[in-house]
């Protein structure tokens, strides 16, 4: 049994809606479909869940992103979007643009109870469209709302997390009696109060995540844009081959902001499971995708070579430190009191340096530095800014570590030098950092020495 779900690329038109119902007729075994809210497309370049997001804030959800789309323009949008959809599907379009409209009219709650309310309208009512058209299409499939289901979430509202009496409700609907197959929208649940809530942004991979776990499924689908995950970012090699296979360990070490193929939190129950989750393209669907696994026989060293942007070295110098029972300690627990994320911590007896994103430093660097020198004692700090962190990853590495030689070498040969090197405990991920002005050149050079010959 494959639980499958289709992001917000993939149900953005009727023309993808329709791929997708051809998607789930060609495999029966593709038994539970969930749905996101409708993305961007050519006509409309906000997604309905900001546009969704923008009127319950009245205006302020866009304003804060210094996009110019007034409420006004998010209701048109979206009752546009839904009528549009309805049309073009030949779904019966008055009671579901009616009941839309009543949603968002005469909605009574307010503050996040609101807010999460309107945003799961966006895969509310466009679930409620592709069952009909799915019915049309000779499907016999049935609609499974969050509510009926028991889909129950903590009650902070635009945060929720799943609780486990849900895992029970799921089981104890989910019958599949007379060859049924379920539709349910993504990203919401309810509260053990009985209010809508919904899960982070990109939710909906949350609950299709929940619904492979709790059914426990064979297969769990996840259809995007794009036909897996890349072994290099294909923007900057555009000649990348997707992975085929991978652990989750690897994608997760592999992952970087940006990357946002997958919510990481829905592997979190599959992989305890050993729930096998495919990444697959709608517009693509002839294509493997990746296929993430709890285990692989590794065939090769590396699978893939990840790299984080933007990031800051900030260079601690004082004599005798690593003597200093505490200090570390002390050190992160500031920057802990900043809110900064700290990423790698190369340390010798006489220095450290803490790797952070320099997004996180900015307004905030000169007190930092005033309370690392006042509460450590310092004798110097320095602060190096444009970093990139360059990761190779591959559980193959653990057993041949020499493969990093390759990678210095490589880098050697072409004259590029580096400011950091850290391999992780694990010895299935080196990190290699590198001015941001030569990333580009050195990601391109690993690649070509250590990807380019394996086919991916
Ligand atoms: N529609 C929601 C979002 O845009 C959830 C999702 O698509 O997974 O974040």
């Amino acid at each position: 049994m494959i639980v499958c779900k289709f992001g917000g690329s993939s149900v953005q038109n009727p023309s993808q809606i329709k791929k997708v119902c051809n998607i789930v007729k060609s495999d029966s075994e593709r038994k539970v479909v969930v749905v996101s809210a409708p993305g961007r497309d050519e006509k409309h370049h906000q997604k309905i869940t900001d546009h969704l997001l923008n009127l319950a804030t009245k205006g302020y959800h866009f304003e804060e992103h210094k996009i110019d789309v007034s409420q006004k323009q998010s209701y048109n949008a979206i009752i546009k979007k839904y009528e549009d959809l309805c049309k073009d599907l030949g779904v019966e379009e008055e009671i579901i643009l009616y009941s839309l409209k009543q949603d968002l009219e005469k909605c009574p709650l307010t503050g996040d109870k609101k807010v999460a309310y309107f945003v799961s309208r966006g895969e509310h009512y466009n679930a409620k469209i592709i069952c009909e058209y799915m019915k049309k299409e000779g499907l016999n499939i049935e609609l499974c709302l969050p509510e009926e289901v028991g889909f129950i979430l903590s009650d902070t509202y635009l945060n929720g997390k799943v609780l486990p009496q849900t895992y029970e409700n799921i089981k104890n609907h989910f019958t599949f009696e007379d060859e049924k197959l379920y539709i349910v929208p993504g990203f919401y649940g309810i509260t053990a109060s009985g209010d809508i809530a919904v899960m982070s942004r990109g939710g909906s991979d949350l609950t299709g995540g929940e619904l492979a776990y709790a059914l426990d499924a064979d297969r769990y689908e996840n259809w995007t844009d794009t036909n897996g995950v890349y072994e290099v970012d294909p923007r900057v090699i555009p000649s990348a081959n997707v992975i085929p296979r991978l652990t989750f360990k690897e994608l997760r070490l592999l992952s970087s902001k940006g990357f946002n193929v997958f919510h990481f939190n829905a592997m979190l129950n599959c992989k305890k499971s050993k729930i096998p989750i495919n990444i697959k393209n709608t517009n693509n669907p002839e294509h493997d995708g990746t296929l993430i696994l709890s285990e692989r026989v590794p065939m090769e060293d590396l699978v893939g070579i990840a790299k984080l942007e933007n990031m800051a070295s900030i260079h601690i110098q004082k004599d005798m430190l690593g003597e200093e029972i505490g200090f570390s300690a002390e050190l992160l627990k500031i920057f802990g009191e900043f809110g900064i994320n700290t990423y790698h911590y190369p340390t010798d007896k006489d220095d450290i340096a803490i790797l952070v994103e320099q997004e996180d430093l900015k307004g905030k660097i000169n007190n930092l530095r005033r309370q690392i020198e006042k509460r450590l004692k310092t004798d110097n700090l320095f602060v190096t800014y444009n970093l990139s962190i360059i990761t190779l990853v591959g559980i193959g590495l653990k057993e041949n570590s020499f493969a990093i030689v390759d990678a210095i070498t490589a880098l050697k040969e072409k004259n590029i030098s580096f400011e950091m090197f850290d391999m992780s405990p694990s010895k299935i991920s080196f990190h290699i950092g590198v001015s941001q002005a030569i990333s580009d050149i050195a990601l391109e050079i690993l690649h070509e020495k250590m990807l380019n010959n394996t086919g991916g």
